[in-house]
């Protein structure tokens, strides 16, 4: 069998969530959209149960997904609401909650015959410009909703945009622009995401909705700006399954993109971009192997990408070589490959992941 895999740690997922618990001052909600970002939604889910006080996910596929799976002991949030009309019954069945953000979705709920109320929460648009109504169409959106019988309204939600920034004044105006609102209507609030959950109590809100702080990866683009002990959960691993000796002046892989400035000993690695490690990652990225510090050479390839092990002498085919995880940061990597860690955890794809 192929070496490549992701070892999957889930009390390492379950020490994060207790962190964000510690961030929340009522409920929390934790955020398991795309496949938990990569780390399997069932596994994921199944583990935190008890640790949370609901599940939010992007679209009603994915919390059908935890529907088949008999995963509906806590509420399933939809992120996005839905996105066709013809989701609402199943919606209203199953007592999805619902994020509703634009008028279409109001004349389609006030359509609906439904013997069980959909549980909504209004989106706000304080700054985003994504999804949600502006603020000064909330109050008059509010008591539309308020209306209809087959609806029942929780509260207003809002999103950052630069939560991540901790000294940028948008996020104020952002949550200035909800507390207003919330003082008129004195409903609940949903607000922070991890970045914004871990810089200020002030924007937490009556809903946390943390979701990289609980695989481990920093929400932070400046690695060192988290002070939490968060835990990794993901390790993506390998082995060297090939040895390559070569002098100085050889050029390395597709392009030749990489040459050797000494004689040097190479290990080619079983993970390539079809399993999600970035093409992008440069010359020099950490990566380990039997537990010892080395880096990416040369260009990575679908299926295999070159480590330089010229100063590991013991290290050969069958080594065991960490991408990230543990000892390699998954934040580290995706600066050497111009992303963020969301995007690596999420774009992970054809190896198999496995469950500790
Ligand atoms: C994805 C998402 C989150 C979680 O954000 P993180 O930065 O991963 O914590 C929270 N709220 C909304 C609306 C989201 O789409």
């Amino acid at each position: 069998m192929r070496p490549a895999r992701a070892v999957i740690d889930l009390s390492a997922l379950v020490h994060n969530a207790r962190v964000a618990r510690q961030h929340s001052p009522e409920q929390m909600m934790a955020v398991v959209k795309a496949d938990a970002y990569g780390h399997g939604l069932i596994p994921c889910v199944t583990a935190l149960q008890d640790e949370v006080d609901a599940f939010a996910v992007a679209f009603t596929e994915e919390a059908a997904r935890l529907i088949d799976a008999g995963l509906t002991r806590k509420p399933i949030v939809l992120l996005e609401g839905f996105l066709d009309a013809a989701e609402l019954p199943f919606i209203a069945e199953q007592q999805l909650v619902c994020v509703v953000h634009s008028a279409w979705q109001i004349a389609a709920l006030a359509r609906l015959s439904s013997q069980q109320p959909v549980v909504v929460w209004l989106k706000v648009d304080t700054g985003m410009h994504r999804l949600g109504f502006q603020p000064e169409q909330v109050l008059a959106v509010w008591q539309q909703l308020a209306a209809l019988p087959q609806v029942r309204l929780l509260g207003l939600s809002t999103h950052f945009a630069r939560a991540d920034e901790p000294e940028c004044p948008v996020t104020l105006q952002q949550l200035q622009a909800i507390l207003a609102l919330q003082k008129q209507l004195n409903t609940s609030l949903s607000l922070a995401n991890s970045a914004a959950l871990l810089s200020t109590s002030a924007a937490a809100g009556n809903w946390t909705r943390p979701g990289i702080m609980l695989y481990g990866a920093n929400p932070f683009p400046s690695a060192n700006r988290l002070t939490e002990s968060l835990e990794p959960v993901m390790t993506l691993e390998s082995k060297i399954i090939g040895v390559q000796t070569l002098a100085a002046g050889q050029a390395v892989g597709y392009g030749g993109h990489y040459v050797t400035s000494a004689p040097t000993r190479l290990g080619i690695v079983a993970m390539g971009y079809a399993d999600g490690y970035p093409r992008q990652a440069k010359n020099g990225t950490p990566v380990t192997v039997d537990g010892q510090p080395a880096q990416l050479v040369g260009r990575v390839a679908m299926d295999m990408l070159t480590v330089d092990i010229t100063h590991l002498p013991e290290a050969g085919v069958g080594s065991r070589v960490e991408l990230w995880g543990k000892q390699v940061s998954v934040d580290t990597v995706a600066q050497q490959a111009d992303t963020i860690g969301y995007q690596l955890l999420c774009n992970l794809k054809r190896v198999p992941l496995s469950y500790c």
